[in-house]
């Protein structure tokens, strides 16, 4: 099983910012309010967050180390029928696997939790813990017996990069939830938490990007896009600054960029993106998810129709006088 669950690693935990995404994903499929992210040398010396979720339960938080052991869902169509991220069981044990794993944790309706240290896979202790109610992972020395993976990170300023950029995609799909970045004791991003897609805005790209920022809506039979795109003078070099939401879920999409694009028309010079955070509303049969575990390329049905409301929105709302 420790063999298994390090082959599975390779698929899941990538880098650290896999892992970041993997353990904030399980807090906020906890039902957390607050997540607290702490990080040393890019990931791979430490990775800690902290949430105020439901906690597990004690008789839980060895089978949560096991593989599929937990899994919520059995196929992968049923993913965007569920509310929950996580759908395989199989991101904790990868990640405990090619790491030194501590799990605090405590649910509410238990009067003491738990705390379990995991070495490449294995529990070494499990012991009780007082109260306090939502879970702590800290993740440290990240491919400490994976050698070959490790090499394979040739910067940490760029394993840093995704991990901003997981985070910021993760606070934008969650205005409701209050997230907090802190690298090297050093806070990068806080979000208020408080369901202001424009605030959100403003605490990853700054005020005086999100007061250029045009609120978007549309909706037909099928879809309903509600977001922000900016005005065509804030335009970047690269395409990472626009944050397509399906559901509440972060995916890649060439064939939306493309419409968010043609929305801009000839706002935009060639070679230019603008800043754009699309919440898309669909019905879960419409969509639907290859097969690789971390799931961001999306097949859709009606994709046209799609684009064409897209295009649509972003054309109305640029066209418009004000803010
Ligand atoms: P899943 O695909 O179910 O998300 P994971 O391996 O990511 O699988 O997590 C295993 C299980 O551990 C989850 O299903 C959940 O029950 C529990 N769990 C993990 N992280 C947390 C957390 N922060 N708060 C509460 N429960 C958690
Ligand atoms: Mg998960």
């Amino acid at each position: 099983e420790a063999l298994a669950n390090q082959i599975a690693a390779g698929e899941v935990v990538e880098r650290p910012a896999s892992v970041v995404k993997e353990l904030v994903e399980n807090s906020i499929d906890a039902g957390s309010t607050k997540i607290i992210v702490s990080i040393e040398e890019a990931g791979l010396k430490k990775i800690e967050v902290t949430d105020n979720g439901s906690g597990l339960e004690k008789e839980d938080v060895a089978l949560a180390l096991r593989r599929h052991a937990t899994s919520k869902i059995k196929t992968a169509s049923d993913l965007f029928r569920i509310r929950t991220l996580g759908f395989r069981g199989e991101a904790l044990p990868s990640i405990a696997s090619v790491s030194l794993l501590t799990l605090e944790t405590s649910n509410a309706k238990e009067n003491s939790g738990t705390k379990l240290f995991a070495k490449g896979g294995v529990i070494e202790s499990i012991e009780p813990l007082a109260q306090r109610v939502g879970t702590k992972i800290v993740v440290a020395d990240l491919f400490y017996n994976t050698p070959a993976r490790l090499k394979y990170i040739k910067s940490l300023q760029a394993e840093l990069s995704h991990i901003t950029d997981i985070l910021n995609r993760l606070s934008l799909a969650h205005p409701e939830i209050s997230f907090t970045l802190i690298n090297e004791g050093r806070e990068y991003l806080k979000t208020a938490g408080n369901g202001d897609l424009r605030q959100v805005i403003a605490s990853i790209y700054g005020i005086a990007t999100a007061k250029k920022m045009r609120q978007i809506q549309g909706e037909d039979l099928d879809f309903e896009l509600t977001g922000y795109v900016s005005l065509p003078e804030l335009s970047r070099a690269n395409r990472n600054y626009i944050t397509l939401l399906i559901n509440g879920r972060f995916i890649k999409n060439f064939l939306l960029n493309r419409a968010i694009l043609e929305g801009y028309g000839n706002r935009l010079m060639v070679g230019r993106f603008p800043i754009a955070v699309l919440s898309i509303q669909i019905d879960p049969h419409l969509a639907d998810v290859n097969v690789h575990p971390t799931k961001q390329e999306v097949r859709l049905s009606k994709e046209r129709e799609l684009m064409r409301l897209i295009t649509g929105a972003i054309d109305t709302a640029l066209s418009q006088g004000v803010l």
